[in-house]
């Protein structure tokens, strides 16, 4: 049936949908609700493999205040229409900014974009959602306040609280960035604003300095959620360090990954590497600058051969190993010194400082990166392959070295089936293991947007099988990640949803979450 919209929430008529559009101009005003395909051009692109008709939004709406966001609950309780809220809707490679189906308004809230308050002697921040990492950056450097974010690859235009709902990760010390996060004003689905931790306590100045309140801790149920809309959160921010220190550790040989997690992992406990150690695979640390086409021409899986030719030429490890140095000089250098050492009796890995790497823009991007600052060197991976079309895959494991080449098999015959290659990572956050694998691939090719498709799936159904759970996943896998959790978790989801939102208007389906 054809409609003016491009699409309709599940189960609302156009005439109830007219109604709502209708009332949420009267709260928002005409330039603040978007229905025509034009301007819901951004909040439909997706990079995932999935078609782009299934993640299609009806709508959206740009609230300004905590008071509109309550307004536009209110109207979508009354007409039943579902909003997927963003913050600052750069989830790229997990969804970017469209719904997770078909026919949810998108709720961007990026004009709710107010830094509230930066504590400099406590080191702590408030923002609302549409406040960017680039914004808070250079509000602490205006301000000529010491201090340093953590922040994702996409730092300069993703924001702090987007990411961290999503309990996304960075690369400082400060790197779990929902861990250093204290505080949240949520709108529930009834319309009511909760404070967690200290923050409901009149008169408390707590919220941002501790985190667990009393009685359960409820933060916890608004990330990777569906339970409230989060309009403010709070973050603890690292007090600059006198010093910081960057370094890569190059090895040569792909089998070198389990030596590299064994040697490095107790350091990283002991945190001696305070930061994430984050293992590069060569083909990511090539693929972030050059194409794949001008080396390979081929349209299946590069070849090892292939890569390790392309390792010798552009004289970068088969992986690297970033971390960072933060203290005052002679800390750095006690730290040095023990990790000098620990790589030497290793028998293995190049060990390079910044003076030592020279000018190298990979070695720089991540350098930046480790301290908290504003780059998007990393989309070159995008100009890899080409075509926009990539998923995140991002299986978790104990940090052993047993577990990285039962990974890196697997990941590698999957991917090779379909033609796909291994541009990965593995991060040992402290005791945990991530492998970051970006299955890039050419979205305007049905063939392999077909394939990616299978492969993804594929991906998650062997990594799961061996035990191994994924952390985050795509809206076009939410529910296959959610089943592999097992039938106990899913129903207690299910079971909060019900008593928070019975009408299931916020973001149904999100992280498999349905009424
Ligand atoms: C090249 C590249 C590198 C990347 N590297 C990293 C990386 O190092 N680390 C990392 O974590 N990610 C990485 N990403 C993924 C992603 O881009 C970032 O995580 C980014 O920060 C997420 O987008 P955002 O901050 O705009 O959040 P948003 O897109 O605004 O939010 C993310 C999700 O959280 C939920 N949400 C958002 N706001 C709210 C709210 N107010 N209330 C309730 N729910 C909400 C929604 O489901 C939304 O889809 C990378 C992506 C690319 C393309």
């Amino acid at each position: 049936m054809s409609s003016k919209y491009i699409a309709l929430p599940k189960g609302v008529s156009e005439k109830s949908f007219d109604a709502a559009i209708k009332e949420y101009r009267a709260v928002l005003g005409e330039a603040n609700v978007f229905t025509d395909s034009e301007h819901l051009a951004s909040y439909s692109k997706i990079m995932i493999p999935d078609i782009t008709e299934n993640h299609t939004p009806s709508a959206a709406i740009c609230p300004a205040s905590v008071e509109e966001v309550q307004a536009c609950v209110a109207i979508c309780n009354k007409y039943k229409v579902p909003v997927w809220p963003i913050s600052t809707g750069r989830n790229l490679g997990y969804g970017s900014a469209a719904p997770c189906s078909r026919g949810q308004v998108v709720m961007d809230l990026r004009r709710m974009n107010k830094i509230i308050e930066v504590d400099a002697e406590l080191g702590t921040a408030l923002v609302e959602p549409g406040v960017t990492f680039q914004q808070l950056y250079d509000y602490l450097q205006e301000h000529k306040i010491p201090l340093w974010l953590s922040c994702p690859a996409p730092s300069a235009i993703a924001g702090p609280l987007g990411n961290a709902v999503d309990r996304g990760v960075g690369y400082t010390p400060y790197g779990e960035h929902f861990m250093f996060s204290c505080g949240m004003e949520v709108v529930m689905p009834t319309g009511e604003v909760l404070k967690t931790g200290m923050g409901s306590l009149p008169n408390s100045n707590t919220a941002q300095v501790f985190k667990w309140g009393y009685g359960p801790y409820l933060d916890g149920i608004f990330t990777q959620s569906n339970y409230g809309i989060v309009t403010k959160m709070g973050f603890w921010l690292m007090p600059a360090p006198p010093a910081f220190k960057p370094y890569v550790i190059r090895y040569p040989e792909e089998t070198d990954i389990v030596d590299i997690v064994e040697t490095l992992r107790p350091l990283r406990m002991a945190m001696i590497i305070p930061n994430a150690v984050v293992i590069v695979h060569a083909l990511w640390e090539l693929g972030s600058f050059l194409k794949r086409s001008e080396h390979y021409p081929g349209t299946g899986t590069i070849p090892d051969s292939v890569v390790k030719d392309l390792v010798k030429k552009h004289k970068v490890g088969m992986w690297n190993v970033y971390c960072g140095l933060y203290g005052s000089p002679e800390q750095n250098e006690v730290n040095w010194n023990i990790i000098q050492n620990v790589v030497k009796a290793s028998g293995k890995g190049e060990l390079l400082t910044a003076e030592q790497v020279g000018d190298d823009p990979v070695f720089k991007y991540r350098a930046d990166l480790m301290q908290g600052k504003m780059n998007t060197a990393e989309f070159g991976l995008y100009n890899w392959r080409g075509g926009g079309g990539s998923a995140w895959f991002a299986p978790v494991s104990q940090a052993r070295g047993s577990e990285t080449l039962k990974q890196m098999d697997m990941a590698k015959r999957i991917l090779g089936k379909y033609g796909f290659d291994y541009v990965s990572e593995f991060i040992v956050g402290w005791r945990d293991m991530h492998h970051i694998v970006d299955l890039l691939y050419d979205r305007t090719d049905p063939a392999q947007l077909e394939a990616a498709r299978a492969c993804f799936d594929e991906l998650l159904t062997e990594f799961s099988k061996a035990g191994y759970g994924t952390y985050r996943v795509n809206t076009a896998f939410m529910d296959k990640v959610a089943d592999t959790y097992g039938p106990v978790k899913r129903e207690i989801n299910r079971k909060i949803k019900r008593a928070l939102d019975p009408n299931g208007i916020i973001a149904p389906g999100k992280s498999g979450i349905w009424n």
